[in-house]
């Protein structure tokens, strides 16, 4: 049983995509420059599914500095700007629960379709929304 289970396996087609070059750190650069000559092949990336929650997006044209995201948010993600009345956002703590989006009362936060958030800095300007 098990033998048939695994000579199944190996006919089979895997049901993950490669991971795609366009996201690979910049250190990867031997491979972009094949993909340059056109040596090798860039793979598209897969589309996220509806309600994916990835990195917390933030319109601060629409914030009113109620500061109810930050007293939702259970990983103290977000701080105050009191200057602004504005947010400021660490990303490297953010456990996606989405919270923050479903309590603010003008749609300024939203779940972005983006989840590449790897980096060696906690504080990279990646890393932080505002
Ligand atoms: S998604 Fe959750 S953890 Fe992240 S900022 Fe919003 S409330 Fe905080
Ligand atoms: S809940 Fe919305 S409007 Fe209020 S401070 Fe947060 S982002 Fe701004």
């Amino acid at each position: 049983m098990i033998f048939k289970a695994l000579f199944q396996q190996l006919l089979t087609k895997p049901v993950t995509n490669c991971f795609p070059a366009k996201y690979m750190p910049k250190s990867v650069v031997g491979f972009l420059a094949k993909v340059e000559k056109g040596e090798a092949k860039l793979t598209p990336p897969v589309p996220v599914t509806e309600g994916f929650r990835g990195r917390i997006a933030y319109d601060r044209e629409k914030c009113i500095g109620c500061q109810l995201c930050i007293r939702v948010c259970p990983a103290r993600v977000i701080e105050f700007k009191p200057e602004e009345k504005k947010i400021r956002m660490y990303v490297a703590r953010c456990t996606y629960c989405a919270q923050c989006v479903d309590v603010c009362p003008v749609g300024a936060l939203s779940r972005s379709q983006d989840f590449l958030l790897a980096d060696y800095d906690r504080f990279s300007p990646d890393l932080i929304v505002e």
